[in-house]
């Protein structure tokens, strides 16, 4: 679920959702916050006592619901997680003994190219959970892997059973994280290991690009974790000791460093949700040859075990 924004057909329907106040900080419950990038409709803060920075406004739970089931209609879409199934593999490869895992959860398994290439590449077996109705419907028909539709709640899946459980790019579209981390925990076994990539949007490169950086989506990207709030929320999960992470800046994001010759424009006119909607569908994903074979080189050269990349991923282990 890598770029749900992008998937929807149905971008008229966002247009008509509500947007509700988020209510105290999701990380810590503090209720002081200043305002990080003041984009229309969909302002963007942070917390005062923990630093969490998340979208002020949200869907209602009904609506984001909508949103993310609805059917999808992007091919841009699906070239962008075909890349993103091949960079986290690499990934997991860093983070976990695979040689190890027998059983694998991916959570927000999209079209489900993960967990396909995880089967043919490695000879593990894994099972998704996608919300989308017509991505999960691609992996069992196009790819024959394993995808149930619904939230991992409602997936019904064995509590403590899992090997390996991942949710790549999708923590930063949920209202309630420390619960949603919570979950991914009751899902492994004792020992195994849990993995959770996202963006980072306290990395020097995103700071430089400010409001223009173009995971800022504020409508469906509301949770932006950096480093330190990313451990605290696996922290306040409970059941998990982080092990390790790592990151990397892709290089889209160092290019448009690059190229960017004057400050970052103001919130207000970086983004706006109306216009971002009417237009999603109409952009294809550009050079998609060209950025498969330039990102795994990419990510081979500039893959760190730091977390100052634009990407990051954590990995923890279950304790018990
Ligand atoms: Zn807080």
């Amino acid at each position: 679920m890598s770029e749900p924004a992008e998937q929807q057909g149905g971008g008229a329907g966002i247009a008509g959702e509500a947007f509700v106040d988020r209510g105290p900080c999701p990380l810590c419950g503090g209720e002081r916050f200043e305002t990080v990038h003041d984009f229309a409709k969909v302002p963007v803060r942070r917390c005062v006592s923990c630093g969490f920075v998340h979208s002020a406004r949200v869907m209602t739970a009904e609506g984001a619901r909508r949103y993310y089931t609805g059917e999808f209609g992007s091919a841009r879409h699906r070239d962008g997680q075909i890349l993103n199934a091949a960079i986290n593999e690499r990934v997991l490869a860093r983070l976990v003994d695979l040689g190890r895992v027998r059983t694998f959860l991916d959570v927000g398994a999209g079209y489900g190219f993960l967990l396909a290439r995880m089967r043919d590449r490695r000879g593990i077996s894994g099972v998704g959970v996608e919300l989308s109705a017509g991505e999960a419907a691609h992996g069992v028909e196009r790819l024959g892997v394993d995808i149930r539709r619904g939230t991992l709640d409602e997936a019904g899946l064995a509590h403590g059973s899992f090997d390996l459980v991942t949710a790549f790019e999708v923590i930063e579209h949920v209202q309630d994280p420390v619960p949603f981390v919570r979950s991914l925990a009751r899902h492994c076994r004792p020992g195994g290991h849990v993995v959770i990539g996202t963006d980072n949007f306290e990395s020097p490169t995103v700071r430089r690009l400010g409001a223009e950086f173009r995971k800022w989506i504020p409508h469906s990207h509301v949770s932006h974790f950096g480093p330190a709030t990313l451990r605290r929320c696996v922290e306040a999960a409970g059941g998990l000791a982080v092990t390790g992470g790592g990151s990397f800046t892709p290089w889209e994001n160092v290019l448009q460093r690059v190229l960017m010759r004057r400050a970052p424009r103001p919130a207000a006119e970086a983004f706006d949700l109306d216009a971002f909607v009417r237009t999603e569908m109409a952009r294809g994903y550009r050079m998609f040859g060209v950025r498969r074979r330039i990102s795994a080189a990419w990510f081979g050269l500039r893959w760190r075990r730091t977390m100052n990349g634009a990407m990051m991923y954590l990995s923890a282990r279950r304790e018990g």
